[in-house]
């Protein structure tokens, strides 16, 4: 056997399994190690609860490109879809609207974001890195990238949802009669005859000048709640092993999508847990994740994560998520509901009477009486 054979990782675990002679690929070996040699625990059928970024199509247009991961990749993902998309400095994601409201948290850079409601109250505003925004199903809305561009993750609440369905501004002048245009809005049809001939989509564009200058005053006024929120520069929740920062209705009045960024530090992880209302959505921004899940009847599947990987969790499978690297894991979680709400093993075990946890568990009366009754998100 070669060194590098020798330095391949195999299905093999005390005694069991055997070399993998090939053909295999060694790349996806790697990146997955609990698959290839899970945890003794894990046992049974667990469906695919990861798709990456970095196997979805990628719709590259002038001026940026848009990936999606949806339930058609990962068709467990039934309650939330996500969009991963790049605008080059002035680029659009052209004027539309769309069946689903749409959360969106920026990765990099900044952009300008409008929308109009049906009161006609509208909202202009300016996104940087760490910031949310959300717009409210059916409301039409546009994205601008500014001087350094902008890359984001936009997050749908329809597992169904695609990207490359969504009502453009362009599509409805182009398959509308120019007569009918002209009549609607007080022109003659000639002053029509350099419209779109199809959906622009993404397009190249330049750098839209100020916020204030930019704004329109609308007669009914604005929005009565506001469409973004700065999440990173709210104060984290800090626990031994990390932090938190949740936004909800709470909050984030204007969102019916509720998300946490967690920070796991080297060594720490997100505690046991599962969530009583929903489903939930990942995204990894940063590290090495490695997750568990508890699926009941004796069934239990381990996954690992980086970086543009997605991750999902059906409602009510228990879970953690251990720091298996030596930088800090980042990454949010994301829920179809306006209230964030997870249920924490200790803290459930903390706060029941100890010796109906003591004879159930048969450790010592004297552990469970110590554990922590607050909650400890992330430990260490
Ligand atoms: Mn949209
Ligand atoms: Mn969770």
């Amino acid at each position: 056997m070669s060194e590098a054979e020798q330095d391949t990782p195999q299905p093999r675990r005390d005694g069991q399994g055997g070399r993998d002679q090939g053909p295999r690929n060694v790349a996806l070996d790697r990146q997955n190690p609990d698959l290839l040699v899970s945890p003794t625990t894990d046992r049974g059928t667990v469906p695919n609860l990861k798709f990456s970024f970095s196997m979805a199509h990628t719709r590259i247009e002038q001026g940026g490109w848009a990936r999606e991961v949806t339930q058609r990749e990962l068709p467990i993902a039934t309650t939330l879809a996500g969009v991963d998309m790049k605008l080059e400095p002035g680029a659009y994601r052209e004027l539309h609207w769309h069946k689903q409201s749409e959360w969106a948290y920026v990765l990099t850079g900044s952009c300008r974001i409008s929308a109009v409601d049906q009161e006609g109250r509208n909202f202009l505003d300016d996104v940087r890195a760490g910031d949310l925004w959300f717009f409210p199903k059916g409301v039409p809305h546009h994205i601008q990238a500014l001087d350094e561009g902008v890359e984001f993750l936009l997050v749908f609440d329809d597992g169904a949802f695609s990207e490359n369905s969504t009502f453009l501004l362009s599509d409805f002048f182009a398959h509308t009669p120019r007569s009918v245009l002209a009549k609607n809005f007080g022109w003659t049809p000639d002053q029509l005859d350099r419209i779109p001939e199809r959906e622009k989509y993404i397009f190249a564009g330049q750098v839209p000048p100020p916020l204030d200058a930019d704004r329109v005053v609308s007669p009914t006024g604005d929005v009565p709640r506001t469409f973004t929120h700065r999440l990173q520069q709210q104060e984290p929740v800090r626990f031994p092993g990390g932090s938190v920062r949740i936004a909800d209705s709470t909050g984030f009045t204007a969102s019916t999508i509720s998300a946490a960024l967690v920070e796991v530090e080297p060594g720490g992880m997100r505690e046991l847990h599962w969530h009583p209302t929903d489903d939930e959505w990942q995204y990894y921004i940063s590290g090495s994740g490695r997750m568990g899940v508890f699926a009941s009847s004796g069934v239990a599947r381990t996954f690992d994560f980086q970086a543009g990987d997605v991750g999902y969790v059906p409602f009510a499978y228990g879970h953690y998520i251990e720091n298996v690297g030596d930088e800090p894991l980042v990454f949010l979680e994301m829920f179809r509901n306006e209230r964030f709400a997870d249920i924490s093993l200790t803290q459930w075990m903390a706060n029941t009477p100890p010796q109906v946890i003591a004879d159930t568990v048969n450790v010592p009366r004297s552990l469970i009486e110590a554990l922590p009754k607050e909650k400890r998100s992330v430990v260490r």
